[in-house]
């Protein structure tokens, strides 16, 4: 398969239409490319500002073919495409990152086992496959081995005699038993890597989760240099040992302690990496686009301390956000996805602002995003 750069003039295929791809397409365009998207879904958040939107079961070989042949690289926004279609795509047209490291982030276990046989710290685990583990450390948190995110498919359990209970909700699935961290900070340093190896970082970001869903994220991350080294170091060390090309993202527990443990991988830009737009020299989105076209990576300085607020569905309740009353504060910029649907727990959009510090930059998004609420 041919390693010749895809210069600005080509075409991108995206597999997966949401927020991800919608940023990428839009950082595409800038730079002149084409883009086609493909996914089951249609007016998507990608689609609306895609050159072609193809919309296809991810299982439509004749559908996937078409969009194959024609683009020039092809690379995804959501780690969950079905080995099978990514396999098609990849006898085609090179797909980035390459199904392999779909077929390991996909699924926790297999994410799990692979991170723990080649040193890298994780969470104390044990696979639920067949049978409960006799011996466990609690409390600790059962979750789906496959097709989880936002916290869906994860059940607390406080102790071995609910295990039983907690399988059975989650309709005896594989899964993954692991053990609550006792995290000070949750931490993520989203990063890129070339065709070539080449490597660059965005630092660590702080990120706070409500509901298991990711709420506000702040960078730069104030913590001990050594942390934040040994934090990137380890995200090098697997971007590496995947063969990344492209950008994506390692999750870290930072415990009590100063270690770093991973929770997990997100093999694709990532909703901590969204500042990166309005903060940063080249956007991780940007970045991507040159990692998978094979053209050398941006700059990732950051302009400023940053931050970056969620906007869920719950905000479109019970009436339609104030618009007005956000963009009163001149300093916020505004970040909507042209969902149609607002439901409670859907990312809608996101605010972000820069600041002196990053705690600075988190009140100023936060108190956008309360505005929001206010009538009038
Ligand atoms: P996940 O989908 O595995 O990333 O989990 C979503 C969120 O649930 C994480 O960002 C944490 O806030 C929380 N969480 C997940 N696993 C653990 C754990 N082992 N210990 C403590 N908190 C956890």
């Amino acid at each position: 398969m041919s390693s010749r750069p895809v210069l600005p003039g080509g075409t991108i295929g995206l597999l997966g239409s949401g927020q991800l791809g919608r940023m990428a397409a839009m950082a595409a365009r800038r730079m002149g490319y084409r883009v086609h998207v493909y996914s089951p879904e249609g007016d998507s958040p990608t689609g609306q500002v895609a050159d072609v939107e193809v919309v296809g079961e991810y299982d439509d070989g004749d559908a996937l073919a078409r969009f194959a042949a024609g683009v020039d690289v092809v690379t995804l926004e959501f780690e969950n495409i079905p080995m099978a279609t990514a396999e098609q795509v990849e006898r085609v047209k090179p797909l980035r990152p390459r199904p392999e490291v779909l077929h390991t982030t996909q699924h926790r276990l297999r994410e799990k086992t692979w991170l723990r046989a080649r040193g890298f710290p994780v969470t104390e685990f044990v696979a639920v496959t067949d049978e409960l583990p006799a011996e466990f450390g609690y409390p600790a948190i059962l979750k789906t081995a496959g097709f989880g995110y936002d916290g869906k498919g994860q059940i607390r359990v406080e102790g071995p005699e609910q295990l039983e209970a907690a399988w059975t909700a989650l309709e005896r699935q594989p899964c993954v038993l692991e053990r609550v961290v006792d995290f000070e900070r949750e931490i993520s340093v989203v990063a890129v890597r070339g065709v070539d190896g080449s490597f660059v970082d965005y630092g660590v970001m702080e990120n706070a989760h409500a509901r298991h869903i990711l709420d506000l994220t702040l960078a730069p991350c104030v913590m001990p240099l050594k942390v934040e080294k040994q934090a990137v170091e380890i995200t090098r060390g697997i971007f590496e040992a995947l063969d990344i090309v492209g950008t994506a993202c390692v999750e870290f527990f930072l415990r009590g302690d100063g270690e770093v443990v991973v929770n997990e991988i997100a093999p694709r830009p990532h909703n901590s990496g969204h500042l990166t737009v309005d903060a940063c020299v080249t956007s991780q989105f940007e970045n991507q686009v040159r990692a998978v076209c094979g053209l050398p990576l941006g700059d990732t300085n950051y302009y400023g301390a940053a931050a970056m607020a969620n906007l869920l569905g719950d905000l479109w309740e019970p009436v339609a956000p104030n618009w007005q009353a956000l963009l009163r504060f001149p300093e916020v910029k505004l970040h909507l996805y042209g969902k149609q649907e607002a439901r409670a727990g859907r990312k809608m959009g996101h605010v972000t602002a820069l600041g002196k510090t990053g705690a600075q930059a988190a009140g100023i998004v936060r108190a956008a995003r309360a505005a929001l609420a206010h009538l009038g």
